[in-house]
């Protein structure tokens, strides 16, 4: 079943959901609705990534994606301090994902 979420950012997705109980679907529908949608989460990385002079990230599409997430963890959390911000390879991120980890938001 093809559920609507209503993002807090003002944007819509769908999401197949499959045969979950309509109870189960809407009490998860609201909940990813409490963040902003996909495309607006890589563009807040993004604008992150330039207002703290962050280099591009180096790798595959798919990679970059993934690193931006791990790297705006990193670099928001309580460790931040530790990581190289000049490091733009994604395999860097990715690999180093679960350092020091903290629950994602
Ligand atoms: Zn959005």
């Amino acid at each position: 079943m093809i559920q609507t979420i209503y993002h807090v950012c003002g944007h819509n997705t769908t999401l197949n959901m499959g045969l979950s109980s309509r109870q189960n679907r809407i009490k998860r529908a609201e909940d990813m609705g409490k963040s902003i949608c996909p495309p607006c989460e890589i563009e807040e990385m993004r604008l992150f990534s330039i207002r703290n002079n962050l280099p591009f990230l180096t790798g595959s599409e798919k990679q970059i994606k993934w690193a931006l997430k791990i790297r705006h963890i990193k670099l928001t959390g309580k460790y931040k301090d530790f990581w190289d911000k000049s490091i733009a390879e994604c395999k860097f991120w990715i690999d180093n994902r679960n350092k020091f980890k903290q629950p994602l938001t």
